[in-house]
């Protein structure tokens, strides 16, 4: 069955009772037992619930794993998925990660409860160099936040089967559908369904889908034992944004590919990131890898930071806001806002300049965007007070 099939038909089946359409949302803390010893599979909403089940199957189904648990949020997923690991075990981590990501597993360091290192997973050599001994997993964002970089996924499986290592593969950025991890032979999928899952900024939630049942169990006993999973409301609404999943993607691409090309064209503009576009630095791996490019691009304008925040004060459709997947387009500055948990060494290090801006592009109609991009980018040379070199090549 197609993706959109499964989707539209996701949790039918849940109301054994009454066969409604939309799952029941359980809203429940407790089951009663049949009889002592004897229950209908679920006994207490931490350890199991019907709604949370029905979003896993679904979840499970798309990436093509074994079993998935729903979390609390994108956090609870990768808290979760680091406990997995032995006390001490030493994690070779992208560089250029999720900010959130970033502090937890440095934190984690701090108290020398795990031991982390911060490679650009795309330099093979700097990749053998950080192995150790004590190294059990390699953590991977592709494409990267904020900054788009591919990583090859068929490589990192090779490397981490020969090492023995686990491939914990963040997925958020492209959802199940323009990206399938397991697929290349990772070990853990991680989502912050607060993104392109749910896609209506309003949920905070996350999942961990398994390759196989093994793994599945011991991070479905660290979420009973922890109490990290996912409130049987916030299940429900992730599950009913996942049924336009496949429409919402299409279009998030289509939108993103058209801001690529406009801001490549812009004469106020130096680098688009955006693995869509062929001036992409992994342009081929992401065709060979990937379903397609998703919605979110990143963006240098030309000046200092100065320039970013006018842009930033200046649009009007997108919002100034962090996070990305939702319907709505977000613009942000990844120095001061995503990536402000990030310390400034580490910053400097994965290549996130004061001039960055992270676009996370909605389902808008596409000419909107563009004009309001046209708009804040004709503005900057004035607000900037600054002389422009040669200003009849701007096209403004
Ligand atoms: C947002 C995000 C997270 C964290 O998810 P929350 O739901 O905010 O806890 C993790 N990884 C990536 C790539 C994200 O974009």
């Amino acid at each position: 069955m197609q993706h959109s099939t499964r989707l539209a038909l996701a949790g039918r089946d849940t109301d054994t009772a009454f066969n409604s359409i939309a799952p029941p949302i359980y809203q429940t803390a407790v089951f009663r037992f049949d009889d002592v010893g004897s229950d209908k599979g679920y006994d207490y909403t931490r350890s199991g619930n019907p709604t949370r089940s029905a979003l896993e199957e679904s979840l499970a189904a798309l990436e093509g794993g074994a079993d998935a648990v729903a979390l609390s949020s994108g956090m609870a997923a990768i808290a979760t998925a680091l406990h997995v690991l032995d006390a001490g075990a030493h994690i070779i981590c992208s560089h250029d990660c999720y900010g959130g990501t970033e502090r937890l597993l440095t934190h984690l360091a701090s108290q020398a409860k795990i031991d982390v290192d911060y490679v650009d997973l795309r330099d093979s050599a700097a990749l053998r160099a950080a192995l150790r001994p004590e190294t059990k997993a390699l953590w991977v964002e592709t494409p990267s936040n904020p900054l788009l970089r591919v990583v090859d996924l068929g490589y990192l499986a090779d490397l981490a089967q020969e090492q023995g290592l686990l491939l914990i593969v963040d997925n958020t950025f492209l959802s199940p559908l323009l990206q399938k991890p397991l697929q290349y032979g990772a070990d853990i999928v991680v989502h912050s369904t607060t993104k392109y899952l749910n896609g209506h900024s309003d949920v905070i939630g996350g999942a961990l889908v398994a390759a196989t049942d093994e793994l599945a169990e011991k991070i479905r006993f660290l979420a009973n034992a922890y109490g990290t999973g996912a409130a049987p409301f916030d299940c429900w609404l992730v599950l009913r944004g996942m049924k336009t999943l496949p429409l919402r993607m299409r279009r998030h691409e289509a939108n993103a590919l058209a801001v690529a090309r406009f801001l490549e064209d812009h004469p106020a503009v130096e680098r688009v990131l955006y693995p869509g576009l062929a001036s992409h630095d992994d342009h081929e791996l992401a065709c060979r890898q990937q379903e397609g490019f998703g919605g979110i691009l990143s963006f240098t304008v030309t000046g200092d930071q100065a320039a970013a925040e006018h842009v930033l004060r200046t649009v009007r459709v997108f919002n100034l806001a962090v996070s990305v997947g939702g319907v709505e387009s977000l613009i942000e500055h990844p120095a001061t806002m995503s990536h402000a948990s990030m310390r400034p060494e580490q910053r400097l290090l994965a290549g996130i300049s004061d001039n960055l801006i992270r676009l996370s592009v909605g389902i808008e109609d596409i000419e909107d965007l563009i004009a309001d991009l046209r708009h804040a980018l004709a503005s900057l040379p004035q607000a900037l007070n600054e002389v422009i070199e040669d200003v009849s090549v701007w096209e403004l």
